[in-house]
């Protein structure tokens, strides 16, 4: 019996549970569909397609190389299936679990439903430390260690696969999409060159490194688009990770790699939010925030801060250097948000569409949580704003990054701040914390942390009996990423 491959965000061929099962199918085919829902959606942006396609071009001639033709079809998922199946009638349908934004949980469904009209059995499989149906967070680190620490899939030699014209990838411009600004190398080869070059000395640094955006770029593991578009698994990195901790005579490097492992589990840990509540891309996580902020929306204040022209110099540099090169650091992004936040009053939802397009590693369940993290609307995080001019003194004591990516700074044409700080936060803070202390907040803030909340991966706890759960080991990684 015949099976389709249906490839989305895993990208690669080690360590790739689909594409081994299909060795056990006659005239199996691996399909990968650019769908229009893609496309059209507000995060979506030319970088992550040329990503994928140029993934795609490397994937292909390994697949093929072991006689597994790889499709590449334009159009929407189920009509390209049922199009697939005239051409190859095939049996089942394998894939892995995709925690996606609100389209691509649409389309699974219709997918689903149309696979029960028609015979086909769509098996999937997880790929990250998502799990799905999860009925409670109790024991999800647990459960994450034992997927990352069971052995990565053992590939097959070869397949019997069908016999497909393969024409070409469809280039940007056919499919009607610009050009897009310049990539990392992408696909699997690349992923691999990137994390041993960390693992191999490049993130002895890493713990100094991450927050200042002079030595992120560098000291950074840079592996989030390879995770984000699956052409290297989790397994493997955490896997590659734990190996060189235990083997390294380099305790400056085993010291670094510890804090990056746990980094890791912070993927999956946020990840696992979406998964749980879908409507977080769309709503507030705590529900007594809504309305917070929604009808005092100023196009002007978020154009500027777009378009890194708000008169505050570490907010624009950090934006056009984003804006040029797709990638920002972990400190930076929050400093963006927060400043969008409660700087300039926005509700989250817009400035987190035009961020999701500058990162080439938009990870929508990340992204989203951390969206409302940084904004203050989960409920059960503390208030962080970022004052721009400290990030400034503490990350760029000597003006080098500002000056890289302002030039105009300090001669007439860099704009006035666009607001005044210091009435701009009392404002913010007098609105928020007046909402904190509502009994609604407070007994929602519970509930939030309840389905949440994180137990062991280090994010900090807000309700006294969380906080009493607490274990010591993760005070570093919580240290590092909210000064
Ligand atoms: C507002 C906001 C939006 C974000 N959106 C995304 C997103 O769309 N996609 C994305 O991959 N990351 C996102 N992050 C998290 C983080 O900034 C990036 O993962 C990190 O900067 C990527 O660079 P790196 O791979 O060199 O990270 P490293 O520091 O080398 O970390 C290794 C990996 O760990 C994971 N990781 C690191 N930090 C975090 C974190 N705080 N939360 C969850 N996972 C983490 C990522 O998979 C990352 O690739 C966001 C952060 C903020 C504040």
């Amino acid at each position: 019996m015949s099976a389709v491959v249906w490839l989305k965000r895993d990208l690669r061929w080690r360590d790739h549970a689909p594409l081994a099962a299909a060795a056990a199918h006659e005239g199996a085919i691996a399909l990968y569909v650019i769908e229009p829902a893609w496309l059209a959606s507000p995060t979506f942006d030319p970088q992550h397609l040329a990503f994928a396609l140029a993934s795609l071009g490397e994937l292909r001639a390994q697949l093929a190389a072991r006689g597994l033709p790889l499709l590449v079809r334009v159009g929407d998922a189920v009509t390209v299936l049922a199009q697939l199946r005239v051409e190859h009638p095939y049996r089942f349908l394998l894939s892995h679990e995709e925690t996606g934004e609100g389209w691509t949980y649409a389309r699974d469904r219709a997918v689903s439903a149309w696979c029960r009209t028609q015979g086909v059995a769509w098996l999937e499989w997880p790929q990250t430390g998502v799990v799905r149906r999860l009925r409670q967070r109790d024991g999800w680190a647990a459960r994450w260690n034992a997927r990352m620490d069971a052995p990565e899939v053992s590939m097959p030699q070869g397949f019997c696969g069908g016999r497909a014209d393969l024409d070409d990838l469809p280039t940007l411009a056919a499919l009607g999409v610009a050009s897009p600004r310049p990539l990392p190398a992408a696909g699997e080869a690349a992923a691999w060159t990137v994390l041993n070059d960390f693992l191999g000395g490049r993130g002895r640094d890493y713990r100094r490194a991450l927050s200042s955006p002079l030595t992120a770029a560098e000291g950074c593991s840079r592996l989030s688009p390879h995770l984000a578009f699956g052409t290297v698994s989790m397994r493997c990195v955490h896997q590659a990770t734990e190996a060189t901790i235990a083997h390294t005579d380099d305790r400056a490097l085993a010291h670094a790699l510890r804090g990056f492992a746990g980094r890791l589990r912070w993927h999956c840990h946020f990840m696992q939010k979406l998964e749980d509540e879908p409507a977080i891309e769309e709503r507030n996580f705590a529900r007594a925030y809504d309305g917070l902020r929604e009808s005092d929306f100023n196009r002007e204040r978020f154009e500027a801060w777009c378009e890194g022209r708000t008169g505050f110099p570490m907010v624009d540099a950090c934006m056009r250097s984003l804006r040029a090169t797709g990638w920002l650091n972990f400190r930076m992004r929050a400093m963006l948000v927060s400043f969008a936040a409660y700087h300039l009053w926005l509700h989250w939802r817009e400035p987190g569409q035009f961020l999701a397009r500058q990162f080439l590693d938009y990870e929508p369940g990340i992204h989203w949580s951390q969206m409302q993290m940084q904004s203050g609307t989960t409920g059960i995080n503390t208030l962080r704003i970022y004052s721009p001019g400290k990030q400034a003194a503490d990350h760029d004591p000597q003006g080098v990054f500002i000056r890289r990516w302002l030039p105009e700074f300090g001669t007439p044409a860099y704009p006035k701040p666009i607001v005044d700080e210091r009435a701009a936060l009392a404002f913010a803070k007098e609105r928020l914390y007046a909402l904190r202390a509502t009994p609604e907040a407070r007994a929602e803030a519970d509930a939030v942390q309840q389905r949440h909340g994180s137990r062991k991966a280090g994010l900090p706890p807000t309700t006294r009996r969380a906080r009493a759960r607490k274990v010591a080991d993760e005070a570093p990684a919580q240290q590092d990423l909210f000064r």
